[in-house]
């Protein structure tokens, strides 16, 4: 395979450990989910053989579509994992394809997925997306809606609520982007207080994972570190990027 791509991922999962003994965490207890947007179903089929990983983060509903249609004959069995924002109208394409769904952030998301699974006899793990920054550009829940929302997700068996996710503010400041992190784990705590038990935290990606694993990250969705410098500017493919990620189109 190549080689590039073979270093450096273990440098990344060698700071991965790192960021975790820094915070007094076993690194068993963090996973790396590789998010493979842009790249192409090769890389995938690629990765899939040499490095042996199966979960797969995309944010686009089209590239997972296109993606799982390349590698349906002869490619590996791929879990999609749905990171990015996702439109109701796209939610009978995800329920049939996705094993999991980070992004869930509203109501409406949440029923339409669940009539969806209920047709096609699936089931779906799935992140709560809070927004924990005020940046205008990002989707996600508002931190006050989340026992509300919670409870309306019990509601449904189709979705095995798993956890929480966010995306950080985007600014070269530690403390405001922790700041984000810190309220992640806050809001799951209270929630647990509550009664709901929500194990998993995504939270961090490449450029502030250890930010992340700090304030007890579970799980960070890594791109660039891994597959490096993606084809198009993040603008094109990621309408929640806030400007330094390269704009809101
Ligand atoms: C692209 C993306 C990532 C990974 O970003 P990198 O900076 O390339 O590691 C993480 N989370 C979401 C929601 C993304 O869209």
């Amino acid at each position: 395979m190549n080689d590039t791509l073979r270093e450096r991922w273990e440098r990344l999962r060698e700071r991965v450990d790192d960021a975790c003994r820094a915070a007094r965490r076993d690194p068993g207890e963090v996973t790396v989910l590789p998010v493979s947007k842009t790249f192409g179903p090769d890389v995938i089929q690629q990765t899939a053989e040499d490095l042996g990983w199966r979960r797969f983060g995309e944010n686009k509903v089209q590239e997972i579509r296109d993606k799982a249609m390349a590698l349906e004959e002869t490619g590996p069995e791929i879990d999609w994992v749905m990171i990015g924002h996702l439109q109701t109208n796209k939610a009978g394409v995800v329920a049939r394809l996705a094993t999991e769904v980070q992004s869930l952030d509203r109501p409406k998301l949440a029923a339409a997925l669940d009539r969806n699974l209920r047709a096609q006899g699936r089931t779906l793990d799935v992140l709560v997306q809070v927004k924990t920054s005020d940046e205008p550009s990002k989707y996600g829940l508002d931190p006050e809606q989340l026992l509300p929302f919670l409870e309306v997700l019990a509601g449904y068996p189709t979705l095995r609520v798993r956890g929480l996710m966010t995306l950080a503010i985007n600014t070269s400041e530690a403390d405001a982007v922790r700041g984000c992190f810190r309220r992640l784990r806050q809001l799951r705590d209270a929630a647990a207080a509550h009664g709901h038990d929500l194990p998993r935290l995504s939270m961090g990606m490449s450029g502030d994972f250890p930010l992340a694993i700090a304030e007890g990250a579970t799980e960070v969705r890594i791109g660039t570190a891994i597959f490096g410098a993606r084809p198009y500017p993040d603008s094109y493919y990621w309408p929640e990027a806030s400007d330094g990620r390269g704009g809101t189109p």
